[in-house]
């Protein structure tokens, strides 16, 4: 079957002796949604610029759905919609304008330009904005733009190194919304990021890079699955009657109880299964407030020994 994006014995050595990328191999399927996580200087950028032909490797090979791309630029800016850099907006310019360009140089017909611009306004949810300049937009705003930029040529493989950065809350939501609609959608997403916790909510599967080699690739699902620590912790408003504590026992999955200022519930099962247990809680008519499920997952000091395995 032929992949979306596929890199083979890929290496780069800068200036003939930092070795950026180890004979990397990748294989992305369609429609999957890839989170590509490393620390700085792991090689995640040098590897975004080959894809898209910015610089070339020192050795290796890139088909993106099927075709060799290397030295291809054409090719990739016909199949690929990119975000590595955030770019920068004139203030002036309205999105309309601004996307006009864009279409230009990725060649839209000029009689679909105004209904292709709308609909990746629309996308990217900043229509109503079509035609107010950008020198009014918050940051979260000219994020949306610089992914609208992304998909006027309606790209099956989106690339995004990073879209989330510097963003406040509210824009992160936003925009990881967003790519997991296009996702959705079908596209093809491949998204580099130093954030486990954010690829653990747009990707299904997480590919980890420590100096250039690829020390762990899997499924998110699994990860998630093997990294939850199967315990909770639980608050009640106030003290269990011995009859409360003992309902506990009752709801499926849980295996054992230490009562205490915060109870710490530990079960046997799946994560999904502690949505069964806080409502077995509630079915008991137990007075919960507060209900933390643990998961290695989202402990970035766990994720920090993940790099060093
Ligand atoms: P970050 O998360 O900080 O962006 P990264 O994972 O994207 O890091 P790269 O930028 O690809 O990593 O860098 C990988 C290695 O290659 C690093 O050691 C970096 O210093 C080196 N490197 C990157 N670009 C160049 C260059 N143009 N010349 C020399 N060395 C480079």
């Amino acid at each position: 079957m032929v992949q979306a994006l596929e890199a083979i014995e890929l290496s780069k050595t800068y200036n003939g002796d930092v070795e950026a990328l180890k004979n990397l191999n990748l294989q992305i399927k369609k429609g999957e949604s890839i989170g590509y996580l490393g620390p700085n200087g792991a090689g995640k950028t040098t590897t975004i610029q080959i894809f898209l032909n910015l610089i070339r490797p020192t050795k290796g090979e890139v088909f993106i759905f099927g075709e060799q791309m290397l030295g291809q630029e054409r090719k990739v800016l016909r199949d690929v919609g990119a975000l590595v850099e955030i770019p920068g907006f004139y203030d002036y310019l309205t999105p309309h304008e601004t996307l006009k360009h864009i279409c230009k140089v990725y060649r839209v017909p000029n009689q679909e330009l105004n209904h292709r611009i709308k609909e990746v306004l629309e996308t990217v949810r900043i229509d109503e904005v079509e035609h107010k300049k950008i020198g009014t937009f918050s940051t979260g705003m000219k994020r949306r733009l610089a992914i609208a930029q992304t998909l006027v040529h309606n790209p099956e493989l989106l690339i995004l190194d990073e879209p989330t950065l510097g963003l406040d809350p509210r824009g992160v939501r936003e925009i990881r919304d967003l790519i997991k609609d296009l996702n959705k959608e079908g596209k093809t997403v491949f998204l580099t990021s130093h954030n486990l916790n954010e690829v653990s909510e747009i990707s299904d599967r997480v590919i980890f890079l420590k100096t250039g080699e690829v020390i762990q690739d899997e499924l998110m699902s699994n990860l998630q699955e093997r990294l939850s620590s199967r315990s909770i912790d639980v608050k009640f408003l106030e003290p269990l009657s011995s009859a409360q504590e003992e309902s506990i026992f009752s709801i499926k999955c849980v295996t054992k109880v230490s009562f205490g200022k915060t109870s710490i519930i530990e079960y046997e099962g799946k994560i999904d299964d502690t949505h069964n247990i806080l409502q077995g809680l509630f079915d008991n008519e137990l007075p919960v407030y507060s209900f933390t499920v643990h998961s290695k997952l989202y402990n970035h000091v766990l994720i920090c020994t993940f790099y060093s395995t």
